[in-house]
């Protein structure tokens, strides 16, 4: 059997040998596109320096990728597509073109991976009125060994990457194909045939895509290469399943012992449960938390899903199923720093986990009852099991299907928009007369902010200042002055002395005084901020004597009475957000 640590190896250190430099794996949470919500490629983290920016690494790059796609969440339960999934990729940033590149990829395939030639097939780009033929390509193949009928011309869904916007770098591409059945395979490649298995693509990047719809030729030629990790694994060890692959096998067999069920009986819905919950871990661990926007709808759509399915399996919920598939497959992947992160990825999944159970039973009841004797489920039925059951619509949709049921997708969407405008006046209208959101959740946060820049201070040093502050229901975000990184036992001692002082049910007190009289009692003032004379001042006392408090901060509020009422506080990240200055992302349950 190889191994996943086997392959990765091979693959970088062979691209090593041809001179390439080995970069690291990049956040799933692209860093500097906010167009788009995940890293789907390991060409992604590169676009500006496949648009001519100088890499500081030279013009040959190559890595493994954490990718994730929710483009195909609907195809998982198949055999060959995840969500998350790794991607080996090899980069010529303007330096080799495509003979060199597909000459790299047979070598690798043929004799470090030793394929045998016979089981491998290719296809190239067929041509259109933009750019030719790719014969180039063709010829380079066949140069190497592989027949002509194993060699298939095809259209531009098919071999043509790009622009990933309306303008941008692409190009014609070259896929790899790998016969996995074990039959003997056909002399003449037929695309179509499941059975070839695309493990392999190398885009050549040769054109610019302009406004007008023209395709000009790009000043520097890139190629960009991407080889499924999970794929490649499955028919290198001939398997007919990704499943079967050791980057997924643990997490099956802890699904059958739970379920007391096989993998061979269910393996759709035991599929789904492993898929969802390892793209989860990798999620929560690049700091993402469940919401009901953007990354976190995802993630929290893919937890939510993964526990209706264990429902289809009978797994009762006293299995802590995040729990137990977090650990193993934390233990997986050691590679990306997940083990620095268990405490956080743990918490962060079966606490999602705790609120879908409460809701989900109930839910499934009301969702069996509008669907009885029903061939339709309203927009405002299935808004309702959004809202109060925490039901992604997606997820209805499913269950809906599963009984031919449709759903009037279209007045859910008109509900959502009602509530979303809603809720966007209520929160834009009290910014304007000054006061911020206060619902408890963000309440509590506020408190939670106090504590926090007390906190720090105490386990830092008194040096360090707020530099800023951001709270939505979610999550309380902090900026502070800080010269580097926090070490894993700060960050603890940090939360544990919130946790501490939460759990002394110490009082919250408000006093209206002059700013000057605040800073003389040492009140806590943000750097830079400009005060009125009047300033209100929140005390959090400590210790029940009403001289000593914990932290004192001029501040408008709203807060909790009583530390008592946060609940539970969590930092989620810490970061570096410019020179100096850290922030943490922390939220309270
Ligand atoms: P497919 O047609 O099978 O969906 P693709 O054309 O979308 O693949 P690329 O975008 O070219 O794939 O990605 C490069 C490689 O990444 C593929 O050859 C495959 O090995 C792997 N890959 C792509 N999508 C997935 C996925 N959802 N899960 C696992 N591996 C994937
Ligand atoms: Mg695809």
């Amino acid at each position: 059997m190889i191994t996943r640590e086997n392959l990765i190896k091979s693959y970088l250190e062979f691209f090593k040998s041809k001179d390439h430099k080995i970069i690291p794996s990049a956040s799933l949470v692209p860093e500097n596109d906010p167009t788009v919500l995940f890293t789907t490629a390991g060409m992604h983290p590169l676009v500006p320096y496949l648009l001519g920016q100088s890499h500081p690494l030279g013009t040959r790059l190559v890595n493994v990728q954490k990718c994730l796609r929710t483009g195909d969440i609907n195809q998982i339960g198949n055999s060959t597509h995840h969500t998350f999934f790794e991607m080996l990729g090899n980069w010529s940033l303007g330096d080799y073109w495509k003979k060199e590149s597909i000459k790299y990829s047979f070598e690798f395939l043929t004799k470090i991976l030793k394929i045998p030639k016979d089981k491998l097939a290719v296809s190239v780009f067929e041509g259109d009125i933009n750019s030719p033929k790719d014969t180039e390509s063709a010829q380079a193949w066949q140069k190497l060994g592989m027949p002509k009928s194993r060699i298939a011309f095809l259209g531009k869904e098919d071999n043509w990457w790009g622009p990933a916007g309306q303008t941008g770098p692409c190009g014609p591409d070259t896929e790899i194909f790998f016969w996995s059945s074990n039959k003997k395979a056909p002399s003449t490649f037929n695309p179509k045939d499941k059975n070839w298995v695309e493990i392999w693509n190398n885009v050549f990047m040769e054109y610019e895509k302009t406004k007008e719809s023209k395709y000009l030729p790009l000043k520097q030629k890139n190629v960009d290469t991407g080889m499924g990790v999970e794929r490649t694994l499955a028919v290198l060890n001939n398997l007919q399943d990704n499943y079967e692959s050791p980057s997924f096998t643990p997490l099956i067999e802890v699904i059958e012992e739970i379920s007391g069920k096989d993998y061979s009986e269910c393996k759709r819905e035991m599929r789904i449960i492993a898929d969802h919950i390892r793209a989860a871990v990798f999620l929560a661990a690049d700091g993402v938390i469940p919401s009901n926007i953007e990354q976190g709808y995802v993630l929290r759509r893919l937890i939510r899903r993964a526990i209706v399915y264990s429902k289809k399996l009978n797994i009762p919920s006293n299995k802590s199923l995040t729990k137990i598939l977090s650990e193993t497959c934390i233990d997986i992947y050691s590679n990306y720093g997940l083990d620095k992160k268990r405490r956080v990825i743990e918490q962060v999944l079966s606490e999602e986990e705790n609120k879908f159970e409460k809701t989900l039973s109930i839910g499934l009841r009301e969702f069996e009852k509008l669907s009885k004797n029903s061939s339709r489920i309203e927009g405002k039925e299935a808004f309702l099991l959004f809202q109060s059951y925490g039901f992604p619509i997606e997820l209805t949709e499913e269950l809906a299907n599963e009984k031919n049921i449709k759903i009037d997708k279209e007045s859910f969407n008109e509900e959502y928009k009602k509530h979303q405008d809603l809720s966007k006046s209520l929160s834009s209208g009290m910014f304007k007369s000054g006061l911020a959101d206060n619902s408890e959740q963000t309440t509590r946060l506020h408190t939670a902010t106090h504590l926090l820049n007390e906190a720090l201070r105490k386990v830092l040093g008194p040096e360090v200042k707020q530099r800023g502050s951001n709270i939505t229901p979610e999550r309380l975000r902090f900026d502070f002055n800080f010269p580097r990184k926090l070490t894993e036992e700060e960050i603890k001692h940090v939360e544990s002395l919130i946790n501490e002082k939460i759990s002394q049910n110490l009082k919250v007190v408000r006093e209206e005084i002059s700013y000057k009289e605040a800073l003389k009692q040492e009140a806590q003032a943000e750097f830079g901020h400009k005060y009125p004379e009047k300033v209100s001042v929140y005390t959090i006392l400590d210790d029940r004597e009403k001289k000593k408090w914990f932290s004192k901060e001029i501040c408008t509020g709203p807060h909790v009475q009583n530390t008592s009422q946060i609940g539970k506080f969590k930092i989620i990240k810490e970061e570096s957000v410019a020179a100096g200055i850290r922030r943490i992302k922390a939220i309270v349950s």
